[in-house]
């Protein structure tokens, strides 16, 4: 059956699909199906505070079925295995339950327009024992995974008066925040009448980095105002340690140090997603993510526009590609809910700008630094304090308030400000 709509497969609920995903939704013009493999949204930038459990998951989660109803799109949840360029279907996987069983066979969506945001995942180059005895922080389960081995390593800590070591390799902002977050868990495993010291005895954390200096490709003021602040919440730092192997109980680097791990977080790298250079007979840049032209459409299907950490842009006179942050992905999203009514009204929308509003790092409760972007680069101005706090939060107040819509938007915003500072410093459920 044809519709009189503009039928739009958006693949991935992340930060640019859901928000995507709404804002089209709203038009009469347009039919919107949203997948993901997953039944909820979960704030991808949150995901080292439900690593560390400074943060509950269900205060922030969202029931994609619910929200299909509330902003009038359609959601089917499935795992994209492949887009049919010739015949414009997007394939699903067959579908599988808890025990692995088989409940529903490959399906197959129609689209006039589909739109790739299924996001990117951590890299391991390659480095021996990553996948075996390292965690990481893509997914929901990553963080489930990891925070239950962190709160049995606390526990064991605190009986056993072993500090648990937990090594975290990348000092990229997933790491430094990690790093900051765990020791702000590591307080609601103090005795009642522990001393400072405690903290020694507890938790030690070590942050390996390959390149010379931490956070590569950020501001020199930056760096230095997040070492300042790691020092200070007693985090190790090692520069030039370019890990060449992870085994069970430490991290090797070419150097031929090793570092004892009860458990080591691999935080370093961002490529595309692998099933990206399978979907169909897309151009890949050599981090695996799609190449688009500057209106986000791939460059072999003016119908397919891909946005987030699964797309490749080089901004005209730039060196890089566009970084793989919830910033762009937001920015693009709101880029094509304005192009695409255009794109398929047969006018030719304006090229795609992205403004880099700057770079925060949150330490939890020990607050955040961050540089503010200018107009010009020279311009760009160091942040800290509760100016910085609240920068942080503004990039997630904007997604809410864009996935919920003002009232409820409000309303979430409102409960997330309330509850993660008036509760434990750590929440073990969710
Ligand atoms: C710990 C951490 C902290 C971060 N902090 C910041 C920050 O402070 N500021 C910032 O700007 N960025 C931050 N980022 C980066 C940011 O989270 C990502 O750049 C952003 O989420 C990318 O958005 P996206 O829409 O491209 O993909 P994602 O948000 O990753 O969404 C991809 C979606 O696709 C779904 N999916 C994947 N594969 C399939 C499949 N085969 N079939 C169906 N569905 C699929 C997933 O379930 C997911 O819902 C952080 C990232 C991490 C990990």
């Amino acid at each position: 059956m044809t519709s009189a709509k503009t039928r739009v497969a958006i693949l991935g609920g992340g930060s640019g699909g859901l928000e995507l995903a709404c804002a089209l939704a709203s038009r009469s013009t347009f039919d919107v199906t949203l997948v993901d493999r997953v039944g909820a949204h979960l704030w991808k930038p949150r995901l080292h505070e439900f690593a560390a459990g400074t943060v509950d998951t269900s205060l922030t989660e969202i029931s994609f079925y619910m929200l299909a109803g509330m902003r009038g799109f359609r959601f089917e949840q499935g795992e994209v295995s492949a887009i049919d360029r010739a015949t414009r279907h997007v394939v699903l996987k067959r579908f599988e339950d808890a025990r692995q069983e088989t409940v529903a066979p490959e399906r197959s969506i129609p689209f006039d327009r589909c739109v790739v945001a299924l996001g990117g995942i951590t890299a391991d180059f390659g480095t021996p024992g990553v996948k075996e005895h390292a965690y990481a922080l893509d997914t929901r389960d990553d963080a489930d995974a990891f925070r239950q081995t962190f709160v049995a390593l606390m526990i064991g800590a605190r009986e056993t008066k072993r500090p648990a070591r937990i090594v975290i390799i990348g000092s990229g902002a997933t790491g430094t925040e990690l790093a900051a977050n765990l020791r702000q868990a590591e307080d609601s495993f103090f005795e009642r009448d522990g001393h400072p010291e405690d903290r020694d005895r507890l938790l030690r954390i070590t942050i390996l980095e390959a390149a010379p200096e931490i956070m590569p490709g950020s501001e020199t003021k930056l760096r230095a105002r997040v070492l300042e602040r790691l020092d200070a919440l007693g985090i190790d730092v090692v520069t030039n340690a370019k890990v060449s192997e992870v085994e069970a109980g430490a991290v090797k680097t070419a150097s031929g140090a090793s570092y004892p791990s009860d458990a080591t977080m691999w935080a370093a790298g961002l490529i595309g997603i692998p099933v990206l250079s399978r979907l169909a007979d897309f151009a890949i840049d050599k981090k695996g993510r799609i190449l688009v032209d500057d209106r986000l459409r791939s460059t072999v299907d003016p119908l397919i526009h891909v946005i987030g950490d699964a797309a490749s842009l080089t901004p005209k006179g730039a060196e890089r590609p566009l970084p793989p942050t919830a910033q762009v992905a937001s920015q693009e999203a709101a880029y094509l809910a304005k192009a695409l009514p255009k794109i398929v009204a047969g006018e030719e929308p304006a090229p795609f700008h992205y403004k880099n509003k700057g770079q925060l790092i949150s330490f939890g409760n020990a607050g955040a630094v961050g540089v503010l972007g200018g107009r010009k680069k020279k311009e760009d101005f160091l942040i800290h304090g509760q100016f910085a706090m609240a920068a942080y939060n503004a990039l997630e107040r904007d997604h809410q308030w864009t996935v919920l819509g003002p009232l409820r938007g409000s309303v979430a915003i409102l409960a997330d400000m309330i509850m993660p500072t008036s509760g434990p410093a750590l929440k073990l459920h969710g």
